[in-house]
């Protein structure tokens, strides 16, 4: 093989974590569009930058138009899409960063991937909302288009939903207001992103 990685000389993520006194993790936010997930972790975001952590965003929707704009949305293009946001978040988390993931993530078969690239670094959160709800509050005009049948494999309509089996959270956006969510959350993360005081 002609590839020779050469981590061993970089700088390692302990060093960057005692840098940003902070630990990485993984929040993988899943659930139907419309569900609350980018409003979440920009929620959960701003909390953390007050506290002085580095945390960042990758949205499935803005990463659509950049790294992933080859993609489309069938199965195969799909399980590209979030081994790509997976691959991407591996590198954030590697040096020490917080990292938001918002992703419709539809399939056990796409969770997989992701747990199997993250492992540990991974706390999956399922941003749990009713396909009303989330037609209801219509953010982008999907469901509008999904119903006059101008979207294919639309998640949740035609293009199915399965819900995650062992999330480490469930939100409901439905019972729960913005800031009770992205307070849950954060509760939910705080050991694993604070540093042990013998690193
Ligand atoms: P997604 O990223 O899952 O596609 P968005 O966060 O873009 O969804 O949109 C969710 C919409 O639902 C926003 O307009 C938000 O204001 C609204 N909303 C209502 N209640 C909640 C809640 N408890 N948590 C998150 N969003 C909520």
């Amino acid at each position: 093989m002609n590839i020779h990685p050469e981590f061993h000389r970089f700088l390692n993520r302990h060093d960057k974590q005692v840098l940003l006194r902070q630990r990485g993790i993984v929040v993988w936010l899943c659930g139907l569009s419309g569900s609350g997930k980018s409003t979440i972790a920009n929620a959960a975001e701003r909390v953390l930058y007050q506290q002085g952590r580095v945390t960042v965003i990758l949205d499935g929707d803005n990463l659509r138009s950049g790294l992933n704009s080859n993609l489309g949305f069938s199965d195969e293009d799909r399980l590209e899409n979030i081994r790509r946001i997976a691959e991407t978040a591996k590198l954030f988390v590697s040096q020490g960063i917080i990292t938001f993931v918002s992703a419709i993530t539809p399939r056990g078969e796409l969770r997989d991937l992701v747990r199997g690239l993250l492992g540990a670094d991974l706390f999956e959160v399922y941003v749990e909302a009713s396909y009303a709800t989330c037609e209801k509050r219509d953010v982008k005009g999907l469901y509008a288009k999904a119903a006059r049948g101008e979207i294919a494999h639309f998640t949740g309509k035609d293009g199915s939903f399965e819900p995650p089996q062992n999330p480490a959270l469930v939100l409901n956006t439905e019972t729960s207001s913005v800031q009770d969510a992205a307070f849950e959350l954060l509760e939910a993360i705080t050991d694993r992103i604070s540093i042990n005081p013998e690193l």
